[in-house]
């Protein structure tokens, strides 16, 4: 578990373009966060500058209160999960699912207690030995969360990770993914331009507009607010 905090965190491209102008927020220990907010309002950036995969142009972002601006995406204790799923066609399953942990030199048996907990937890320890192509769409979805599920992070980051499937499996998706979070009470932040999926989902909102928090609150209160 673990606080996620952004300190005037602002994030302006090569081009000059500032996509993020001094955001401030604190996430809880095993809170579910969604952003949401019109396409180009800055998501994508905001949960790309968490994982690393953008430098932060000014500002600090902390986790459990340690500045990590500076530490490579691998170093930073998170796990983003992908709409694209992002799997090796040519891997099984369980091969999918051990491959970061593979990078990193984890033990043998360690690799192999983690994958089988995480298929467990999502249903895919018949599946293990599959191809990519041999599993249908929500299958897929939970093999790219069991990648992230078996390096038991701090923090998950979810790319709008359902965006790809019908709009009945995105239902009952979304409903595996919070209770699942809520099990690992991993601090989790998604985003997602559905506002549905959005109320459903979380347990606080952050409202972005054009590079700005608009509003952050419980679904509640935000929808209380005319
Ligand atoms: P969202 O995810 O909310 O759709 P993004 O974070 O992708 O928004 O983009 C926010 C703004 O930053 C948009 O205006 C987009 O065009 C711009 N932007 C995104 N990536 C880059 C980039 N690499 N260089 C310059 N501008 C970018
Ligand atoms: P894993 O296979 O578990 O994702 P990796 O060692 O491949 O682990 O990745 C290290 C870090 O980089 C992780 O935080 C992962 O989420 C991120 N990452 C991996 N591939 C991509 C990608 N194509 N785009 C963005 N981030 C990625």
């Amino acid at each position: 578990m673990a606080t996620l905090t952004l300190k005037q965190l602002k994030k302006q491209y090569p081009n000059g373009y500032q996509a993020l102008h001094g955001i401030d927020l604190e996430f809880g220990e095993g809170e579910l966060i969604v952003i949401v907010g019109p396409s180009g309002c800055g998501k994508s950036t905001l949960l790309r500058t968490l994982a690393g995969l953008e430098d932060i142009s000014e500002g600090d972002l902390e986790i459990n209160g340690k500045r990590v601006n500076d530490l490579e995406p691998a170093e930073r204790d998170i796990a983003m999960v992908f709409q694209n799923y992002a799997l090796y066609p040519h891997m099984s399953v369980f091969d999918n699912m051990a491959y970061g942990l593979r990078n990193r030199r984890t033990p043998k048996d360690e690799i192999q207690h983690r994958v089988s907990e995480a298929a467990e937890l999502l249903g895919l320890t018949e599946l293990l030995d599959r191809r990519p192509k041999q599993l249908s769409g929500g299958q897929r979805q939970r093999v790219a969360m069991g990648r992230a599920i078996v390096r038991k992070p701090q923090v998950f980051l979810f790319d709008e990770p359902l965006s790809n499937l019908d709009a009945k499996l995105r239902v009952q998706m979304r409903l595996e993914i919070r209770r699942l979070q809520k099990r690992l009470k991993v601090t989790s932040v998604y985003v997602t331009h559905d506002q549905t999926e959005a109320m459903t989902l979380a347990d606080r909102l952050v409202v972005m507009n054009g590079g700005h928090v608009e509003q952050f609150g419980t679904p509640m209160a935000l929808y209380d607010r005319p």
